[in-house]
């Protein structure tokens, strides 16, 4: 499987009159092409950072990467001059955001912001790019794609502005497409068919996605891996089914114990407690302060990851190959 996107040991900090906060604090992943993955965890976890940090939109100052490399199809972005990620961005990764309605610019028409990029970055003739924008809108699921071109963002619906919005970031043919919380602002029956388009376009064109939520409903229907993240580090890593139905770390089970499922009617257990402070964040496991299983090791060292299978990893002492030997040493004292 070719590896399209590659993240390693990154860190990105903003300075505050407060201090420093460690927003991402050594992140790894990686995406194959034409695959899913899914990077979940409650706001403030770093997840949109991290997806910023890839696209280099993270405002310098006050943010910085730090430390780490981002290679995308063979080359290191955090390489990159401005110039430089000015032609990858909207052409070979593509973003998307929460709102559709700030993402489009109300005063053009919508064939104008879905031609924009083409004429911008492709070099192609008027005529070309409305045969383009129609076959994206068609592509999406828009009606008759010919008139509708001259209108208006606001005589769209929510609904179909995310659409005109998934096109916009599709146009060029990215091979890379990120979702920052796609179907959040969107009503629940929106939400899914959103949802289902992300999939039909996966199929025609094989992007890679990486979408970015805090909502495991929304990962559960399209994600083919998930990234869990927790204080500005995964946590955990696995299959969707690895991560549903085998999770390792406490905080996974957690976050699965607090959404509502349709095969189980029990209770929603919130997670207690709040994430650390990341102006000085723990340097043993982030989640100690709110883990039902933790021991004393827990927050005095940071748990190696542990291999449960080539795609499951996990962060959390309780798998960790060190924690017999302290119990062993523990026990014959
Ligand atoms: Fe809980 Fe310790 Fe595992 Fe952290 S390392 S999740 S505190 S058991
Ligand atoms: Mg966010």
């Amino acid at each position: 499987m070719e590896r399209i996107l590659e993240v390693e040991n990154l860190h990105v900090t903003f300075s505050t009159y407060g201090g420093t906060v460690r927003a991402v604090r050594g992140v790894d992943f990686y995406l194959n092409k034409g695959e899913t993955l899914a990077i979940v965890g409650e706001s403030g976890c770093g997840k949109s950072v991290t997806s910023n940090a890839i696209m280099r939109l993270i405002p310098n100052p006050p943010g910085k990467i730090t430390d780490g490399r981002i290679t995308f199809k063979g080359k290191d972005l955090t390489s990159y001059t401005e110039k430089e990620m000015r032609k990858v961005r909207g052409v070979d990764i593509s973003m998307i955001f929460q709102d559709p309605m700030t993402a489009l610019n109300p005063t053009l028409t919508i064939g104008t912001q879905l031609m924009e990029g083409l004429v911008e970055h492709q070099k192609v003739s008027s005529k070309e790019a409305k045969k383009k924008a129609i076959e994206m809108m068609e592509l999406v699921g828009i009606p008759s794609p010919e008139e509708r071109l001259k209108q208006y963002p606001h005589q769209f619906s929510g609904g179909m502005r995310q659409r005109i919005v998934i096109a916009i970031a599709l146009i060029c043919k990215p091979e890379l497409l990120i979702a920052d919380e796609p179907t959040t602002a969107l009503d629940v029956t929106i939400q899914a068919q959103i949802l289902e388009l992300f999939e039909k376009i996966q199929e025609a064109t094989d992007v890679s996605i990486i979408l970015i939520t805090h909502d495991l409903g929304v990962v559960a229907k399209i994600a083919d891996r998930i990234a869990v993240m927790y204080a500005g580090k995964i946590i955990e890593t696995g299959t969707k089914r690895d991560i549903f139905y085998k999770p390792q770390h406490p905080y996974t089970k957690g976050l699965l114990n607090s959404v509502p499922r349709l095969d189980e009617k029990g209770k929603l257990q919130p997670i207690d407690g709040t994430p650390p402070d990341l102006f000085s964040p723990p340097v043993g496991c982030p989640f100690t302060a709110r883990c039902p299983l933790a021991m004393e090791v827990c927050d005095k060292v940071y748990p190696n990851q542990t291999e449960l299978s080539d795609v499951h990893q996990v962060n959390c002492w309780l798998q960790d190959e060190r924690a017999k030997k302290l119990l062993a040493s523990t026990v014959s004292k």
